[in-house]
C-alpha cells in the first residue's frame, strides 16, 4: 500500500512513520508534506525514498530545492496540498494537517476514490455535508484515525449498523476538568498546553483543554456513523482507558479500550479491516484500578455546547465554528485573548452568521475567510 501522508512532522505524522517502519513490506510512503521544517524533512525523504513533497510556502520550497536531491517533486502553498493529492500514485491518504487547510486535500483524495484515514477532523466540521455526499456517491472511503472514532468502528466491526442505539464519546476532560471555574480567566497557554493523557500538538491540545476538541469529535461522528445528534453522547473518563463505545438496540454495550496510544487507531486505519500486531504496553486494568465516569459540564465547557447547538443546526453554521475556534486559538497562544474568550468570540461569530444550506467547496471557503476576518477584528475592538 502506497501512503500519501499530510503533516509528516507533527505528532500523529510521526506516529504513523513508526507504522511505516514496522511494515516495510506491507507499507511504503508515496509523498510527504511538512509546513517548513526542511531540516526533519530531508532525513524523511532520505529514509523512505518518497517521490515527492509539498512545503508551506516559495520560501520553504527554495530551502527545500537545496536539501532534497532534484529528482524529488517539490510542490508548496495550499494549492500544493491539494496537487500533490491529484498528481501522486497512492492508495491511502494519511490526512494529519491541522485546520480547515485539510479539508481540499480530503475531497480531491475521495474525487479519486481513494482511502482517506483522516485525522483531520476539521475536514468533517467545516464540510461533512460534501464529504457524506461523495461517499454516499461511491467515491472514495474514509477510515477515522481519531482514537474515539476509530473505538467505534472497532466496535461496529460485523454489526448492523440499523443496531446501533447510540454512541458513547468518551473525554478525558482535559487539564481543567477540576480547576476552579473562577479562575479560568488567568488560564496561560502553557497551563493549557499541558494535557493530562494525550501528548499532541498545540491546537489540538489548547482544542482539548476547552473541549471544543470533543465538541468537533461529536460532529464528526454525526457524519461518519451517520447518527442524530440526540443518539450521541459525551461522557467524561479521565484515565482515557476506554475510548469510546457503542450501546445497541439489545441494550448490549461495546467498549474498546486500551493504554492511550495513537499508534494502534493509525496503524488499523492503515491496514483496515485487517489487525497488524504492535508490540508495547498492554493494558493492565488490575494496575489501573479504576476508571471512573461523569457528565461534562457545559458550564465550565460552553465550547462543547456550542459545537452541539452548531452541528444540529448544520448548514455553513460549522463552517463559522471551526474559522472562529482557529482564530481564537491562534491569538490566546498569542497572549492576545483570554482562556474564557476562546468561547465568547466563537459564540459572537456564530450568532452573527446567517446560515445557509451548504453547496460547494468555494462558498465553504469563502465563510471560512469571511469569518477569520470577522474574528479577528472583533478581537481587536475587545482590546481596544
Ligand atoms: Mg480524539
Amino acid at each position: 500500500m502506497k501512503i500519501l501522508l499530510l503533516g509528516s512532522t507533527g505528532s500523529i505524522g510521526k506516529s504513523t512513520l513508526n507504522c511505516v517502519r514496522r511494515f516495510k513490506d506491507s507499507f511504503e510512503l508515496a509523498g510527504l508534506t511538512v509546513n517548513n521544517n526542511i531540516e526533519d524533512l530531508a532525513v524523511q525523504v532520505d529514509e523512505f525514498s518518497v517521490s515527492s513533497v509539498c512545503v508551506c510556502s516559495e520560501e520553504a520550497a527554495e530551502d527545500a530545492r537545496k536539501m532534497l536531491p532534484s529528482i524529488i517533486k517539490i510542490f508548496k502553498g495550499k494549492k500544493g496540498l491539494e496537487d500533490i493529492v491529484n498528481e501522486t500514485d497512492f492508495d491511502i491518504l494519511l490526512n494529519a494537517l491541522v485546520g480547515a487547510v485539510g479539508f481540499r486535500p480530503t475531497v480531491a483524495a475521495l474525487k479519486r476514490k481513494k482511502r482517506v484515514a483522516l485525522a483531520n477532523k476539521e475536514s468533517l466540521v467545516i464540510g461533512g455535508e460534501i464529504i457524506s455526499s461523495l461517499l454516499k456517491e461511491g467515491y472514495g472511503e474514509l477510515i477515522p484515525v481519531d482514537s474515539e472514532h476509530s473505538a467505534i468502528l472497532q466496535c461496529l466491526n460485523g454489526e448492523d449498523p440499523e443496531a446501533i442505539e447510540s454512541i458513547t464519546i468518551t473525554a478525558s476532560g482535559g487539564p481543567f476538568r477540576n480547576k476552579n471555574i473562577e479562575h479560568f480567566n488567568t488560564i496561560t497557554p502553557k497551563e493549557a498546553l499541558n494535557h493530562p493523557t494525550w501528548s499532541m500538538g498545540n491546537k489540538i491540545t489548547i482544542d482539548s483543554s476547552t473541549l471544543i476538541n470533543k465538541g468537533f469529535e461529536v460532529i464528526e461522528a454525526h457524519y461518519l456513523f451517520k447518527l442524530p445528534y440526540d443518539r450521541l453522547h459525551v461522557m467524561i473518563h479521565p484515565q482515557s482507558i476506554i475510548h469510546s463505545m457503542v450501546t445497541f438496540q439489545d441494550g448490549a454495550v461495546m467498549a474498546q479500550c486500551g493504554v492511550p496510544d495513537m499508534e494502534l487507531p493509525i496503524q488499523y486505519a492503515l491496514s483496515y479491516p485487517k489487525r497488524l500486531p504492535i508490540m508495547g504496553t498492554r493494558l493492565d486494568l488490575v494496575e489501573t484500578g479504576s476508571l471512573t465516569f461523569a457528565e461534562p459540564d457545559f458550564n465550565r465547557f460552553p465550547c462543547l455546547k456550542l459545537c452541539i447547538e452548531a452541528g444540529k443546526q448544520g448548514g455553513t453554521l460549522t463552517t463559522v465554528l471551526n474559522a472562529a475556534n482557529e482564530i481564537a486559538v491562534q491569538q490566546f497562544l498569542k497572549g492576545g485573548i483570554s482562556f474564557n474568550q476562546i468561547a465568547e468570540v466563537i459564540g459572537q461569530a456564530l450568532n452573527k452568521h446567517q446560515n445557509q444550506k451548504v453547496g460547494t467547496v468555494e462558498q465553504i471557503e469563502e465563510i471560512d475567510a469571511l469569518t477569520r476576518n470577522q474574528v479577528l477584528k472583533s478581537i481587536k475592538d475587545i482590546k481596544h
